[in-house]
């Protein structure tokens, strides 16, 4: 698990538009990435999919993560609708790194 979340430190929160410039996160104590806190079922989703269509693995996340998240509401998220959720604004680089880390190419 950690190598993967040091490899999501380095390649998403250090473009994060929620990173300051050294990458690190500016989210107060009172917000919550979910990229954070939904790590180990992102991973599991991830790992679940086999299939070169991104779409697919977004597809997936909605149907267990996003059923998990307070956000959602009737398949609704208004963080994802306004880009204000990390986890879905840089979903497909997540995945990317994932299989990086997994063909052991970081
Ligand atoms: S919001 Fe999430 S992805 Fe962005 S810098 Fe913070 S921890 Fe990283
Ligand atoms: S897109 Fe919305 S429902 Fe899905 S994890 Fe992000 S905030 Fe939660």
């Amino acid at each position: 698990m950690d190598k993967y979340l040091k490899a999501i430190k380095e390649n998403v929160c250090s473009i994060c538009v929620d990173s300051n410039e050294k990458g690190f996160c500016t989210l107060n104590a009172k917000e919550t990435c979910a990229v954070e806190l939904f790590f180990p079922q992102i991973l599991e989703t991830v790992h679940s999919v086999d299939s070169k269509k991104m779409q697919d693995y977004h597809d997936k996340l909605r149907e267990t993560v996003c059923v998990k998240c307070r956000a959602q509401e009737d398949g609704n998220c208004y963080l994802r609708e306004d880009a204000n959720c990390s986890l879905d604004r840089y979903f497909s680089l997540i995945v990317e790194i994932i299989h990086k880390v997994d063909a052991g190419k970081i």
